[in-house]
């Protein structure tokens, strides 16, 4: 499958990358390219211009500074997942960041392109001659919705395994561009808007994320449903902080709705709570309710929604077993 045709930059600074994204709207980041470059084979994304962000140099980091753990955009999965503070002091981001794809998507793959990575659905991420049986989905640029019969909304969902993880962690995302630099939590980076999933101004670049040190003291982990264990985006998966100490629990699902999804009801009802056998049993209900699927992929609603349950009972389960051990 070939690349359509597009214009290609490789400036060398935040400054520069930002000001060709200004002037060319149309533009889009490429990092490692194994997300977008696919998509664009698909002709699912055409843009007409990419803008190579791998020259910029001050990127590619994992660094502990004033005691939180700074990731940069350009660090490669491997990279994440190879080093040995992550290993120890966040657990479940290596964890993450090791079960994407293959082995080569976790060389070339980027802690930028992967939080950044675009919704997926089964109507979406088809070649153009598969799509070309029927019109173009609302996603894809046409005006309609083969999931959810309604126009104006595209339900894709959000199938990333790093940002469940760096959400439970209660991470943060820095954003810069020519004009400003904002740092936000990265919950709120994730618009629900399944065409457009990303809170990301033209000009901006993501350019690291901030894990606090208050998270590196609790555990966390993350655990994943997938057809296969190689090579496969998850059918769920489930990113959590635990802090044994402060009986207090952070929760995140992914693949199961528009955007990452903190599960707060979960959260609540596990606050101050050992992690017992009848707590463990209660829960699997609770966060069955906290997404709400729907048919982006061969499974049904109800399969994620009772795997959800069952991914958490999985990780507390984990979590609970450590502290008695
Ligand atoms: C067969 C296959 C299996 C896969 N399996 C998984 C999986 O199991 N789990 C998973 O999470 N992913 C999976 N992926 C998707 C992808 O490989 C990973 O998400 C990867 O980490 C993307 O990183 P990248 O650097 O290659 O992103 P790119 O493809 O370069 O970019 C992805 C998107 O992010 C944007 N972007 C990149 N960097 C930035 C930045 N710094 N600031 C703003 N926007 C940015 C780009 O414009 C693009 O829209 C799979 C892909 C394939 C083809
Ligand atoms: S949810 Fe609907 S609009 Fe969105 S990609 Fe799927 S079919 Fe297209």
């Amino acid at each position: 499958m070939r690349l359509p045709k597009f214009k290609y930059a490789e400036p060398k600074s935040i400054q520069e990358t930002s000001s060709i994204l200004l002037d060319h709207p149309e533009a889009k980041i490429l990092a490692g390219g194994t997300d977008l470059l696919v998509n664009m084979k698909h002709r699912v994304e055409t843009p007409s211009f990419l803008v190579s962000i791998k020259r910029i140099s001050g990127l590619d980091f994992t660094e502990q500074k004033n005691g939180a753990l700074r990731i940069g955009a350009l660090a490669s999965l491997k990279r994440i997942y190879g080093n040995p503070v992550i290993r120890e002091k966040v657990p479940g981001l290596s964890l993450a960041a090791s079960s994407v794809g293959s082995y080569h998507h976790q060389t070339m793959g980027t802690l930028g392109g992967n939080i950044c990575q675009q919704n997926r659905c089964k109507y979406f991420n088809q070649s153009k001659w598969w799509r070309s049986s029927r019109p173009l989905c609302f996603k894809a640029g046409g005006e309609t919705c083969y999931v959810v019969n309604k126009k104006s909304v595209c339900y894709s969902s959000y199938c990333g395994d790093v940002a469940p993880v760096l959400i439970a962690l209660d991470a943060r995302v820095i954003l810069e561009s020519k004009k400003a630099r904002r740092e936000i939590s990265l919950e709120t980076f994730f618009s629900g808007n399944g065409k457009n999933p990303l809170d990301l101004k033209t000009g901006e670049i993501l350019t690291e994320a901030v894990i606090p040190q208050e998270a590196l003291d609790g555990f966390s982990t993350y655990v994943k449903f997938a057809n296969r264990n190689s090579i496969d985006f998850p059918i769920a998966g489930m990113g959590t902080w635990v802090s044994m100490k402060k009986k207090e629990v952070r929760v995140s699902f992914t693949a199961v709705d528009r955007k990452p999804v903190r599960a707060k009801r979960v959260e609540k009802f596990l606050s101050g709570k050992d992690l017992d056998e009848q707590a463990l049993e209660e829960v699997v209900n609770i966060a069955a309710k906290e997404a709400t699927p729907v048919k982006t992929s061969v499974y049904s609603p109800s399969y994620k929604r009772r795997m959800m349950g069952l991914l958490l009972k999985s990780a507390l389960t984990e979590v609970a077993g450590r502290k008695r051990s």
